[in-house]
């Protein structure tokens, strides 16, 4: 993955997460922000996490009743069966959510990339 892409979802993260902004995002709605792939934004959202600069991991969020299957590893095209509902679905970018996009005190590191 090319780094300049890491480095724009790292700023529209930033952006859409400042205080009064939205809480949860999904790398599908990064991705249309950016129009980039959603598994390149995905990728780089993961790099992001691992790297710190994110403040809360990914989770896969149920479709049907919003339940957060936090047990479960993102394994995008992987079917699974919500604990809750008992519905299955198929993970996706649309369905992967970031509560709480960034760690605010981390924003003026010189990025590592
Ligand atoms: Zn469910």
């Amino acid at each position: 993955m090319e780094s300049h892409v890491t480095s724009k979802v790292y700023h529209v993260i930033q952006e859409i997460s400042a205080p009064g902004g939205i809480r949860s995002i999904t790398p599908g709605f990064v991705a249309r922000m950016l129009q980039l792939d959603p598994q390149t934004v995905f990728e780089a959202m993961v790099k992001l996490t691992d790297l710190g600069f994110l403040g809360q991991q990914l989770h896969i969020m149920c479709p049907f009743c919003a339940n957060a299957l936090d047990d479960q590893r993102l394994d995008l095209g992987k079917t699974i069966t919500c604990a809750v509902c008992g519905k299955t679905f198929v993970v996706s970018t649309e369905n992967i959510y970031m509560r709480f996009s960034y760690v605010p005190e981390k924003k003026h590191l010189v990025y590592p990339w």
